[in-house]
């Protein structure tokens, strides 16, 4: 070998054991696990799961997926919180970086990047700027990277809060499941289907932010180009694992081609960043493409838990008091797992809801399915704080890039 190594004195007595790379998030390398249990203690306490659990005794000690099945086959919900724990690298997400870099050298292809609101905190205090808003630094270095064009998550995130409300305010008014419950989330999304099947009619009919924007950018994007859908790859960068398996759903596939090509996590492109030799402080600030570069701060607030349910009652209150200008809402923000509002609108009275983690989400489930509590609309997020704290986003005690 490179090292002229002839004999190895002390070879590994360590078994090594297969990793699980069946899901499309998450890959668990038993090897570099310590068996610290924070997995498992993340996934039972604060998601109400309990995908991971410990099995045999003693040196014989493991983690495994429940019932020794595959990630992919079991109730995994992809959120990522295991990996925002672990303290090793047992537990990381599917990178999708080696695909993004294959798109960005096929000069048949046209990449574009759209970036959520989430991440361009994350990436500032990654690479030492604190935390401070660095989405101007992000799409520079983006398009030094290679990709074509760079827009902003939040311009669909607005196109979300105004389906979602007009949807909301349909069931108000015309009649239709309530309460109705956010689905932006994939993480939520794929709870309530595990779980929850009987409360799916009560999701949002709406896509989620990401794939409404894909949908827009090969659907007309893709024409106004002049290009295939084929031709055009769409990349997102998320602070959630969660966004690559709602990606690889069938239902956002149109003619054999997916409407978002792959999703890069908040740590993956940091990743992408340094392997591209960004000297990420040092480059100036860049503009979103246009058109579709006009966008709201309430699109911003989808980053955080409430961010949601206050753009929606924005709107809602602002078509159902016919004014105009901001509206207020106090109740929205702040880090609770749980909050629960009475708001008078008008003559309407509605109680809403809004919770981050699956524990809390279902408590909440319960009380509403009991007759206990009666709410009109909930916002779910599976993460702690939203999708800022989302198992693509750097680990709370390693934010200068890895
Ligand atoms: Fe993803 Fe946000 Fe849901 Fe977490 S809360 S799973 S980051 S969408």
């Amino acid at each position: 070998n490179d090292y002229n190594i002839k004999r190895l004195r002390y070879p590994s007595r360590t078994e090594q054991v297969p990793l699980d790379t069946s899901s499309l998030s998450v890959v668990r390398d038993p090897n570099k696990c310590i068996l610290c249990g924070l997995c498992v203690r993340v996934c039972k306490e604060k998601q109400g799961i309990g995908v991971w659990d410990f099995k045999n005794r003693g040196s014989r000690t493991q983690i495994i997926a429940a019932m020794d099945q595959s990630l992919a086959d079991s109730a995994c919900i992809n959120c990522g919180q295991c990996i925002a724990v672990c303290p090793c690298g047992a537990l990381s997400s599917n990178s999708s970086i080696a695909e993004v870099w294959a798109a960005i050298r096929d000069p048949k292809k046209t990449v574009v990047c759209q970036i959520a609101p989430a991440p361009r905190a994350a990436l500032g205090e990654m690479f030492g700027l604190g935390s401070v808003d660095v989405t101007g630094k992000i799409v520079t270095a983006l398009r030094k990277s290679g990709f074509d064009k760079v827009f902003d998550t939040v311009f669909t995130a607005d196109m979300t809060t105004v389906e979602e409300s007009n949807e909301f305010l349909g069931r108000l008014t015309s009649g239709g499941k309530l309460p109705l419950f956010t689905s932006c989330c994939p993480g939520w999304v794929k709870y309530a289907e595990e779980f929850h099947p009987e409360l799916l009619e009560n999701l949002s009919t709406c896509r989620s932010p990401q794939q409404m924007f894909g949908s827009v950018l090969k659907k007309k994007y893709a024409k106004d180009l002049g290009i295939t859908p084929e031709e055009m790859f769409v990349v997102s960068i998320m602070p959630c694992t969660a966004k690559k398996y709602e990606a690889k759903r069938p239902e956002f596939m149109t003619d054999g081609v997916y409407d978002v090509d792959a999703v890069l996590t908040t740590v993956e492109a940091a990743q992408l960043f340094k392997e591209a030799g960004i000297l990420f402080d040092n480059l100036e600030e860049g503009i979103f493409d246009q058109p579709m570069e006009q966008t709201t701060g309430s699109g911003v607030l989808f980053g955080t838990t409430g961010g949601v349910m206050e753009s929606v009652v924005r709107y809602v209150a602002g078509k159902l008091l016919n004014a105009e200008g901001r509206i207020d809402v106090e109740f929205t923000r702040g880090l609770d797992d749980t909050k629960i509002a009475d708001l008078n609108v008008g003559d309407t009275k509605l109680t809403l809801a809004i919770v981050n983690g699956l524990a809390a989400a279902e408590e909440l489930i319960k009380k509403i399915q009991s007759g206990e509590l009666e709410v009109h609309a909930v916002e779910v997020m599976a993460c702690p704080a939203g999708c800022v704290g989302g198992g693509g986003q750097p680990a709370q005690n390693d934010r200068k890039a890895r």
